[in-house]
Order: C-alpha cells, then structure tokens, then sequence
C-alpha cells in the first residue's frame, strides 16, 4: 500500500497555491497535491482520495454524469418508521409594559422511531 495518494480532482494543479508550487528558478510548475495517508482518519474517507473539499466538489461537478451513472436512482427508496406524538404544555413570558405575565401555549413533538 502506497503511503500517499494524489489528489484525484484533474484540475487540483490549476489552483494557484504556495502547497502547489514545486521546481527551482524559471521552472516553477503547479503541482497536484499529494496526500499522506498517515492517518486512519484520513485512510478511511473521501480525503484520501482529495486534498480538500474543494478539489472534490470541482470533481464531483466534473463527472457528476458519470457518478450518477454508478448506481442510477429510478425510484424513491422508503424506510419503514414509527412515529411517536408527545404534547406538551408550557409557558413563554411575555412583558405587558409593566410585568411579566405567563402564556401558556402547547406544544407537539414529534420524535421518529426505528422499526
Ligand atoms: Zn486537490
């Protein structure tokens, strides 16, 4: 296993940054960002693959055809859910122009359950 990749947005060697800037004298060169993948959080993510959110939306709107492509959605998916009411009574203060006065007002949570 590679202890690096590069940055997989082609164009990552066109944004003008001093990280991308490589060579000596007049033969100064943008570069594609390496990535260390020193850390599993790193190993484990998209930005092993992208040196940062940039670099992977510029990729994503790039090939977002092709990435569509992968796994074509035709239909809606559904998640079986129960759901669970719970009302509630409370107050919010209110200032009269002279005091403070409760108003009672009820309130309705709604909370989503697994099946
Ligand atoms: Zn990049």
């Amino acid at each position: 296993m590679s202890e690096y990749n590069w940055c997989h947005n082609p164009d990552c060697h066109k944004v003008e940054t001093q990280s991308r800037v490589r060579g000596t004298g007049d033969n100064k060169v943008l570069r594609t960002r390496k990535i260390p993948l020193t850390s599993e959080y790193i190993r484990e993510s998209i930005y092993a693959y992208f040196c940062n959110q940039n670099c992977l939306f510029q990729f994503l709107n790039k090939f977002r055809q092709e990435i569509a492509n992968i796994r074509p959605v035709k239909q809606p998916s559904e998640t079986p859910i129960k759901v669970k009411k719970v009302k509630s009574q409370d107050y919010r203060m209110r200032y009269n122009g002279n005091d403070y006065e409760k108003i009672p007002y009820t309130s309705t949570t709604m909370t989503i359950e697994s099946k």
